[in-house]
């Protein structure tokens, strides 16, 4: 198969879908890697390093994507790159398409094959193609709400850690899932004073054990969050309800208990967010605005801060999959793995993917 890895158009986008390895892996399956012109770059990866893998790299976008059969990307494909969808081709990629309607409208009209990253789900209810980047945006938020409490930057002028003699922050965890075990190894590895709330209480008693003492856990509810939150110097909002929209557990009156220069990580944005102070999300360009004297982040792509880390999680869960559709076919690989066939959004201009549907009141 010709398999095609374009440049990512989405503004401050730098990850990119294969690495060298996983050219490496598919070229010696036989089959054909076309790389657009600097693909990689911002992640770390060259052109040489990928012609020396065995891709061929192509100039431009509308010769890679008209030569491929299958085209892998990372986020959702833009307006600018619907004209190059056709009957058949396959797109492997973040899709997200209930908040995407004239996307939704372009697979359906061309007839191409769209599997969506964020559908695989594994018989545990797992997301193994969302998950590295959960695990990468907590960890990131911790580190980014660190740098933002100190002074220069804005904050109240607090290490996370604290010195012998001096106690160390407070740090907050709201949502104890991927984003919130992210946040909690890197707030523990950061000598934080750290407490995390869920509704879960099955999720807090295997947080406690895999942390071993290092963590103080709460029953999320009202009275307990307002509890950790007027002690917290940074709150790291990590919530999801699968498929809504995320509760604003954080209140505005939690906010304005805070300490003057406390700091505020909505990890759950992208669903909406988590806190009553955060209104629509920021960008990396731009990433905080101040409230209530409490620094609000708001960032609703964290990975991308992060491109050489963040491709590499995310091509180590992909290119297992990758392969398979190349080796046998989509319709052969999503007949023989159930998870991926999860995947599978528009098939031959209809929708196969009921919640995408349903926001659309199509058929399935
Ligand atoms: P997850 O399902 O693994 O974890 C969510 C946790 O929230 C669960 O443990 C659940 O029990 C808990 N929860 C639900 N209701 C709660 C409540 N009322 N109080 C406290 N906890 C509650 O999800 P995840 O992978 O950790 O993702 C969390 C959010 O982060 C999602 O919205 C995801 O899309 C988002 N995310 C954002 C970025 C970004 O760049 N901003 C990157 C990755 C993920």
């Amino acid at each position: 198969m010709i398999i095609g890895v374009p440049k990512e158009i989405k503004a401050q986008e730098s990850r990119v879908a294969l690495t060298p390895a996983g050219v490496d892996a598919l070229v010696r399956a036989g089959h054909k890697v076309l790389v657009e012109r600097e693909a990689g770059h911002e992640a770390g990866f060259l052109d040489e390093t990928y012609t020396s893998s065995g891709a061929e790299i192509i100039e431009s976008a509308a010769d890679l994507w008209n030569e491929s059969e299958m085209i892998v990307k990372v986020k959702e494909p833009l307006e600018p790159e619907y004209k190059y969808f056709r009957k058949g081709l396959i797109i492997f990629t973040f899709f997200h398409l209930a908040a995407e309607p004239e996307l939704t409208k372009a697979l359906i009209e061309s007839q191409a094959v769209a599997i969506a990253y964020e559908t695989v789900q594994k018989d545990d209810r797992s997301l193994p193609l969302l998950t590295p980047m959960s695990e990468v945006a907590g960890r990131m938020a911790v580190q980014e709400g660190s740098r933002y409490l100190s002074k220069i930057h804005g904050g109240k002028g607090i290490l996370l850690e604290g010195v012998p003699g001096v106690p160390p922050a407070h740090v907050t965890v709201v949502g104890g899932g991927i984003v919130g075990t992210g946040a909690l190894k890197t707030a523990i590895g950061l000598g934080a004073r750290v407490t995390v709330l869920d509704v879960n209480v099955d999720r807090l008693r295997y947080l406690g054990e895999i942390f071993m003492g290092k963590i103080e856990t709460l029953y999320s509810n009202n009275y307990n969050m307002m509890e950790a939150i007027k002690t917290s110097d940074l709150v790291v909002g990590a919530v999801l309800i699968p498929g809504a929209k995320a509760p604003k557990l954080v209140t505005e009156e939690m906010v304005k208990a805070m300490q003057p220069g406390g700091v505020i990580v909505d990890v759950a944005i992208d669903q909406g967010g988590c806190i009553e102070t955060i209104e629509k999300p920021t960008t990396h360009a731009d990433p905080v605005f101040i409230k209530h004297d409490i620094i609000h982040y708001a960032v609703a792509n964290i990975p991308g801060a992060v491109p050489k880390t963040s491709t590499l999680a995310l091509t180590n869960a992909t290119s297992g999959y990758v392969l398979k559709i190349a080796n046998k076919g989509w319709k052969q690989a999503l007949k023989e793995d159930a998870a991926l066939a999860k995947g599978a959004n528009v098939i031959d201009g209809n929708i196969t993917y009921k919640s995408v549907a349903d926001a659309f009141n199509l058929p399935y």
